[in-house]
């Protein structure tokens, strides 16, 4: 089932996409499934779950943490992490920092930006990035790779372009004029299960699919 939904996945992703399969709550054997389907890149977004598989999988397995993530996390994690798209403040930031610094690593991270209209969603506000680009010349231990972006749960395509949108001309600006504080800025990060064709179309070079690869996720196991 998952390696056939992998390869349903694959083929309606044009090939400079990269998919991120988001395993989060679902068992080791189904990541394993999805594993010897050529799968290298999934996504959790609870860090301890994520310490956990990452110790009982292979280790050419490339982790990426996609949730909210707390500071007091951020220990479990960054031995190992292969991009973090959630940085959604500058405390954050400084902390994967000051962390990444005590073991000798450079963490890649995205900046989360807040384009939904959901009060809840986390990230940095659309206006806030340009304010905050000068400051990140400091953090010698993140490599910050690009932005990561959640629309609006809903089925309008309009709102749901717009917001897409949004963030792919933010995208396009900080790359054309950052180029020296940013050198290595290419990855937008948007779209899920039920939005990712359209996030494509608004220039996601990557997209985060968990329910159509694994199945719906039960959480009152
Ligand atoms: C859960 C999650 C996804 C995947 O959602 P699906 O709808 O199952 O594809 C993608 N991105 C983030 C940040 C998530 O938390």
């Amino acid at each position: 089932m998952i390696a056939q939904n992998l390869q349903n996945v694959r083929t309606t992703l044009p090939q400079q996409v990269t998919l991120v399969a988001v395993s989060k709550t679902k068992p080791i054997e189904d990541i394993l499934e999805a594993y010897h389907a050529q799968q290298r890149v999934f996504g959790e977004n609870k860090a301890q779950e994520m310490k956990e598989k990452y110790e009982a999988l292979p280790k050419d397995i490339e982790w990426h943490f996609i949730g909210h993530l707390q500071s007091n996390k951020i220990k479990y994690i960054i031995p190992f992490v292969a991009l973090i798209h959630s940085v959604d403040c500058l405390d954050l930031l400084e902390e994967i920092n000051v962390k990444a610094q005590k073991i000798n690593r450079v963490v890649p991270v995205l900046l989360q930006v807040h384009i939904a209209q959901e009060e809840h969603k986390f990230g940095f506000k659309l206006n806030e990035i340009f304010e905050i680009i000068p400051s990140l010349q400091k953090y010698q231990n993140i490599q910050i790779k690009g932005l990561m972006g959640m629309g609006t749960f809903t089925n309008d395509q309009i709102q749901l372009g717009n917001e897409f949108n949004s963030l792919q001309v933010l995208f396009n600006k900080i790359k054309m004029s950052y180029n020296e504080i940013l050198p290595i800025f290419d990855i937008l990060s948007m779209g899920m299960s039920n939005d990712y064709a359209l996030a494509i179309q608004n220039g996601s070079n990557m997209v985060r699919i968990g329910s159509t690869i694994f199945g719906e996720r039960n959480y009152n196991k």
